[in-house]
């Protein structure tokens, strides 16, 4: 094996894996010093959260938004001061988990982190959030939470078109990761082996939400270790400026971001195929996104054309490092 120089990085998260894993957040919570948290989830689930709050001694802050708007950080941040709270603790998807990093990276209180989508936030240490119409992303050791429990039970209740979306999103994380400027042959098994769990049990529907969480946290991990991409960069974009749904986004950009890279990280792309159990990557892409019932185009989730431009030019001002250059 003729292996090139690289540098590897390990990030030191804590992680719980398995049914009815939510049952030791007590004792995590006790592990890391919380002794009053603050437990943070969406509207959506603010009954589980309000039933973990009282079960911890804890404040719960159901405001949580999609793409962590600074004024939805400050309101938490202002609890977190008055009520002399010790941690956090988020149950939820990505936009749940975004708002434990945001306190996180301003009061470096300890995080556990309990995702109930596929986003993968939670294993990495980079906080994206939005100010004044632009989302910025942000990378520091003090976002990473340092426990992540995993409990299969709560992707149970995923429907299925956000299972898709949100599958998509993992998948993402792993593809760029293996065209990624700083990638390793590590973070290259990691994403590989992602992309196959991921791709092989959301098909399978809610039968196989196990393998699909299994698969997020590689996901994750990858885009935790290395850097984004174009893909990501799209979405970024798409989503801080025009607020576009997240996961939903990844979804139709992913197959295009592929297809523009593919001649430039022609290893990169036969890992995906072969993941995906197809002879080409950005089709294999598009056919899962198809077979799985996820939006295929931008229009369908809401960006209008005269929008795009602006987007191009957002893209391309500040880009992520790319294997092919950037038109
Ligand atoms: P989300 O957290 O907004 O969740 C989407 C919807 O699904 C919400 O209404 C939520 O209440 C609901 N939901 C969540 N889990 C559910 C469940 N098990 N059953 C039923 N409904 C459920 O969306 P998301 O796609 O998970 O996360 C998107 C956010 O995460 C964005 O802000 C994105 O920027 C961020 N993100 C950050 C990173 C990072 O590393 N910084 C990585 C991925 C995503």
């Amino acid at each position: 094996m003729n292996l090139a120089a690289f540098t590897f990085t390990g990030l030191p998260t804590r992680v719980l894996f398995g049914e009815g894993k939510l049952e030791s957040v007590r004792d995590e919570a006790a592990r890391l010093g919380m002794v009053h948290p603050l437990v943070i989830t969406g509207h959506h689930q603010s009954a589980l959260g309000r039933g973990l709050a009282d079960q911890l001694h804890g404040v719960h802050f159901d405001g949580a938004r999609m793409h962590t708007p600074v004024d939805v950080t400050d309101q938490a941040m202002k609890l977190v001061a008055t009520r002399a709270l010790d941690g956090t603790i988020a149950i939820g998807g990505g936009s749940a988990i975004g708002l434990g990093k945001a306190i996180a990276f301003r009061s470096n209180l300890p995080q556990i982190a309990v995702p109930t989508t596929f986003a993968g936030s939670e294993m990495t240490n980079i906080l994206g959030e939005t100010a004044r119409g632009e989302k910025i992303t942000t990378r520091d050791a003090k976002i990473l939470p340092e426990t992540v429990i995993y409990d299969t039970a709560l992707v149970a209740t995923l429907p299925q078109g956000l299972a898709a979306t949100s599958g998509m999103n993992a998948i993402a994380h792993a593809v760029e990761g293996l065209y990624a400027v700083d990638g390793n042959p590590i973070i290259s098994l990691i994403a590989e082996e992602g992309i196959r769990a991921m791709a092989s049990a959301l098909p399978n529907g809610e039968m196989a939400r196990g393998e699909a969480l299994y698969g997020a946290w590689l996901c994750g991990t990858v885009l935790g270790s290395v850097s984004m991409a174009l893909h990501h960069k799209l979405c970024h974009v798409l989503g801080g400026t025009f607020d576009l749904p997240h996961s939903d986004t990844h979804a139709v950009i992913l197959p295009h971001a592929v297809a523009y890279n593919a001649d430039a990280a022609p290893d990169a792309m036969m890992r995906i195929a072969r993941a995906l159990g197809g002879a080409d990557a950005a089709q294999g892409l598009y056919d899962l996104a198809q077979s799985l019932g996820a939006p295929l185009s931008l229009r369908e989730i809401g960006m209008v054309e005269s929008g795009l431009d602006r987007a191009a030019d957002l893209a391309v001002a500040n880009p992520y490092p790319n294997p092919r250059s950037l038109e």
